[in-house]
């Protein structure tokens, strides 16, 4: 990949229903002839099946919210990448900080879920961040940074060309607090100059998105900054138009 392509990835996190569901995919169906960005739709996973038929002939492919590190066996309640996979899933969030949070996924468990995912056929969105009291330390790019050696000591930089990193200030998601572009890039031009030491290459083609808050009227702003790839949108992707117009604010491929 030599110029990086802009992605929007929904979040639907743990919302949706077949009916409401429905209704979102004619909306979107009905708008995203010419979306401007490459598009994910992240679902709860009874709903990846149906969206994998709803959103065909439309540029937009299927993602999830998590997986399985393991491969198959007594996990009761865990899903596989190879099952993500079978009901058209092209997507994996990982390391999501609601998933850090409220199920005590370390840095360690997100990187082997990365691997699994890749091992798998998936593309990982991993999902980096630090928390309020963190910035607050001035600790931000401490851990950004150690939560991405995690995830590249186990994949390589390369692999993540295949899949894309999600920078997620968790103090800006789901509160409409959204971090200035300038924060916002700050953060983003470290993670390329951490993908540009390990692998130059990789760090020219690897998307970083940004997550936090992200609506129609701030969007074009924060992707218009030089290393801002794209985003992952929580909240805001529940309204079919308002994740249409955050896909139409990406500006042209970068890099
Ligand atoms: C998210 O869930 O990844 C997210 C960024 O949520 P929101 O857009 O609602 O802040």
């Amino acid at each position: 990949m030599s110029a990086r392509r802009p992605l929007v990835a929904a979040n639907w996190k743990m919302n949706g229903s077949i009916a409401a569901n429905e209704q979102w995919l004619a909306e979107f169906r009905a708008g995203a002839k010419n979306l401007g960005s490459d598009a994910v739709v992240s679902a709860p996973y009874p709903y990846l099946a149906q969206l994998w038929v709803g959103l065909k002939g439309t540029p937009a492919e299927v993602g999830a919210q998590d997986l399985s590190e393991h491969r198959a066996g007594a996990y009761t309640g865990d899903v596989t990448g190879e099952m993500l996979v079978d009901v058209g899933c092209r997507w994996v969030i990982v390391g999501h900080s609601e998933r850090r949070a409220l199920h005590g996924e370390s840095n360690e468990r997100v990187a082997a879920k990365a691997a699994r995912a890749l091992d798998a056929g998936l593309r990982p969105i991993v999902c980096i961040g630090e928390t309020l009291a963190e910035r607050e330390a001035g600790r931000t790019h401490e851990v950004v940074r150690t939560q991405l050696a995690v995830v590249l000591a186990a994949v390589g930089a390369a692999a993540l060309e295949r899949g894309a990193i999600a920078y997620e200030p968790v103090w800006a998601i789901g509160t409409g607090r959204t971090a200035t572009p300038a924060q916002a890039q700050e953060v983003h031009g470290a993670i390329r100059a951490q993908l540009a030491a390990a692998d130059p290459g990789a760090a020219r083609a690897v998307r970083v998105l940004y997550g936090g808050s992200v609506k129609p009227a701030n969007a074009a702003e924060l992707f218009a900054q030089l290393d801002i790839d794209g985003g992952l949108i929580g909240g805001a992707s529940l309204i079919a138009r308002d994740f249409l117009a955050i896909c139409a604010a990406v500006p042209r491929p970068k890099g």
